[in-house]
């Protein structure tokens, strides 16, 4: 593995550790579900569904995107109905964590992206990020 591919892991990795200790969430794998990922809250805790077809190399947008949702309290009762200033501040804050550590060049054009079309965001992600999240799994479920 080259340096800046295990530091950009390792960045990831104690993201996620703080960002769990904080919002206390756990995350799961499923399948035949109709988005990349959503989240539940029950009692105190969250409950993030990850889409067994969700490609790694978003991953970690996707989990963080949902931790936006928690961090703004913007959790979709009824999740037909799409809000572009709730999604989109989710993707922000998804996004502004995600600048820093994969050092993407087209920060601009991420943002523009970012408030403009999620589709366009994801495929991006998809296409440029060659930090593949599926490492995260390993993480995510142990401290369950
Ligand atoms: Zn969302």
């Amino acid at each position: 593995m080259n340096k800046s591919l295990y530091w950009k892991k390792n960045k990831l990795i104690s993201t996620f550790a703080k960002l769990q200790k904080k919002y206390k969430y756990k995350v799961e794998k499923v399948s035949g579900m109709n988005a990349n990922a959503c989240v539940i809250k029950y009692d105190n805790e969250y409950l993030i569904l990850i889409n067994n077809t969700t490609p790694n190399s978003i991953i970690p947008l996707v989990v963080l995107h949902e931790i936006g949702h928690i961090k703004f309290r913007t959790l979709n009762e009824k999740p037909q109905k799409y809000s572009y200033f709730k999604e989109t501040s989710a993707n922000l804050y998804a996004v502004s964590k995600l600048l820093y550590i994969f050092k993407f060049k087209q920060k601009i054009k991420i943002l523009y992206l970012t408030i403009t079309s999620e589709k366009e965001l994801y495929k991006y992600f998809k296409k440029n990020n060659t930090v593949k999240g599926d490492f995260l799994y390993e993480q995510f479920t142990k401290n369950e």
